[in-house]
């Protein structure tokens, strides 16, 4: 591949919302010569509409409503752009599939249908996105990721295979780029069968940066509706503030513990690649953003607060735990057995805790499947609670730092927290509360760790 500069831009949902959006997005993209790949995800809200067709909808006039939402949001975008009737068909094309597999799913849903339906999404922004580039004046081509993007057929969660990306990468992908932009979608991929398989929600950040691993990008920015990343979610505390930078292993623990920000998986290729990634808002660029990278300047003992809901956890007592062993490796063989993936865990003499992963397309709170809780209670008592947040305090050295735990605590004593990890990584300190309680105890933790004047 050439050494010449190469950035792969991502935009979501937001920054593609609607013809306004699509053009400040476009100016972005245009604006640097270097930017010669871009990742789009849906148009913003449309991913959350087919995800409610893919549950099964019975009730004929939801469906129509919806139906007629998705052609509304996409054929608004078109009317301002040129070769209008060939968008147009494409368009169509897209939203009688949706209509046909949305009937399929109210007979029987299925992950497998609900990916095909999930991914027409990112399939209809990219048409647009293609044309309101090239109206800009700019060779601009649509490329479809699914050939290239294998995974495996875990659908909503489906994991790619990094190698097959590079190679098909190398002859499909990179050829192109030095021809024109090329605009494709985030989100998607397909099995070895070809059918159509999703990353989870959010998942577009991960395409972008496996993406721009694949091509040896020099640069991976992502461009959202805020300027960077903030010291925690701007809309949960309005004193949070941009964090100029910010070092992989602090921006990857809030990612991976709910930032919605960027995708938990989205800095590995980054990581792997040593590309820095740049997060910036497209609506206002000019207001800079934040970098991560791996080496930074400042490294302060509280960086962040991230916040994840629809927590599940699941607590496993039994006596026979007792200065017993093999317990632990039984109860992991069992969830392996079924699949399920475990987040966070903690042990006592006589009881574990668990919590399952969150990251599929449902964004529903995880279950324990049926049987795994019948295999497991032949072990032990299986208590399973919902209606909880995981709360993480991410920082450096908080592990080494006299006071830093008393001052996260004394914050906090109000407050009934579930299940507390500390000490795993120097990054971050995590706890679960009542999900009712989540946003207070993120204000509060802001305000006593993260905002100087107080
Ligand atoms: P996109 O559609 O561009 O991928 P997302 O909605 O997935 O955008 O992510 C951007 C949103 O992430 C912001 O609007 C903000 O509410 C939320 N968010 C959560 N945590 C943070 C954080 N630490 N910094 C900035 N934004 C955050
Ligand atoms: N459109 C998908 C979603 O809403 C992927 C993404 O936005 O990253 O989850
Ligand atoms: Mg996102």
């Amino acid at each position: 591949m050439t050494q010449s500069r190469f950035t792969v831009a991502k935009f979501g949902g937001t920054s593609v919302a609607n013809f306004e959006a699509m053009q400040h997005s476009a100016k972005i993209v245009i604006n640097n010569p270097d930017t010669k790949l871009v990742v789009i995800s849906a148009c913003s809200g449309v991913t959350n509409l087919l995800v409610e067709l893919a549950n099964g909808i019975t009730d004929s006039s939801r469906k129509n409503e919806i139906l007629s939402t998705l052609r509304d949001i996409h054929y608004s975008i078109i009317e301002h752009t040129s070769n209008k009737t060939a968008l147009a068909a494409e368009i169509n094309t897209l939203i009688d599939d949706i209509a046909t597999l949305a009937e399929q799913a109210s007979l029987s849903s299925t992950a497998k249908i609900t990916d095909q339906l999930v991914s027409c999404g990112e399939l209809l922004s990219t048409h647009i996105f293609t044309q309101v580039i090239a109206d800009m004046g700019h060779r601009c081509q649509r490329f479809d990721i699914r050939p290239i993007m294998r995974t495996d057929n875990q659908y909503g969660k489906a994991v790619p295979d990094v190698a097959v990306l590079k190679a098909l990468a190398l002859t499909h992908l990179f050829p192109l780029c030095q021809e024109a932009i090329v605009v494709t979608q985030g989100f998607i991929g397909s099995d070895d069968e070809g059918n159509t398989t999703t990353l989870g929600r959010g998942g577009s950040d991960y395409s972008a940066a496996l993406i721009a691993e694949a091509v040896n990008a020099n640069t991976l920015e992502i461009w959202t509706d805020v300027p960077g990343i903030y010291t925690t979610d701007p809309r949960i505390a309005t004193r949070a503030t941009p964090i100029p930078e910010i070092s992989f292993s602090e921006a990857s623990e809030m990612a991976n513990f709910g930032a919605k920000i960027l995708h938990p998986s989205t800095l590995i290729p980054a990581i792997r690649q040593h590309i820095p990634v740049f997060v910036g808002s497209s609506k206002a660029p000019q207001d800079g953003g934040t970098w991560v990278k791996e080496e930074v300047d400042s490294s302060p003992l509280f960086r962040a607060l991230t916040l994840r809901n629809n927590q599940t956890m699941v607590t496993l007592q039994s006596l026979n735990m007792y200065h017993a062993y093999g317990f632990l490796a039984e109860v992991f063989s069992i969830l392996a057995k079924y699949r399920v993936s475990v987040d966070l865990i903690t042990t006592s003499e006589v009881s574990v805790s668990l919590t399952l992963d969150t990251t599929d397309t449902s964004g529903k709170a995880p279950n324990l499947p049926a049987a795994a809780h019948e295999e497991l209670s032949t072990l032990c008592k299986v208590t399973v609670e919902q209606g909880l947040s995981l709360v993480a305090v991410i920082g450096n050295k908080m592990g080494q730092t006299k006071g830093s735990s008393r001052k996260i605590f004394n914050t906090l004593e109000d407050y009934n927290l579930r299940m507390i990890c500390y000490g795993a990584s120097q990054h971050n300190l995590c706890f679960l509360v009542k999900q009712d309680d989540a946003h207070q105890v993120i204000k509060d933790l802001h305000r006593d760790l993260l905002e100087p004047e107080y």
